[in-house]
């Protein structure tokens, strides 16, 4: 945790000076929740066509800020990832 805190310090520097370059910002889609737009489409262990989008190509799960994931979903598809993992739809590594 602390190092995480001493990593993001000088991220968020670099991002004020980054943000002066305003037609990148411009250019940039606003991402959307998949789980919030599909409306009823409750996210499964089982359905590992889904989760697959929200992980790496070492398998690792995506953070928010790159699907555009709200926090609630973020929640239970880290939930369903880790249970599909568990029960070998998903690999918890891939090399
Ligand atoms: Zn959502």
């Amino acid at each position: 945790m602390q190092q995480d805190m001493i990593d993001n310090k000088p991220v968020k520097e670099k991002e004020g000076l980054d943000k002066k370059d305003k037609k990148y910002v411009i250019k940039r889609k606003k991402r959307t929740c998949a789980f919030c737009t599909k409306g009823a489409a409750p996210i499964s262990y089982k359905d590992d066509k889904m989760l697959r989008r929200f992980i790496s190509e070492r398998g690792k799960i995506l953070p928010r800020r790159v699907t555009g994931t709200c926090q609630k979903h973020q929640r239970e598809l880290v939930v369903a990832i880790k249970r599909a993992r568990h029960v070998a739809i998903l690999p918890y590594v891939i090399e």
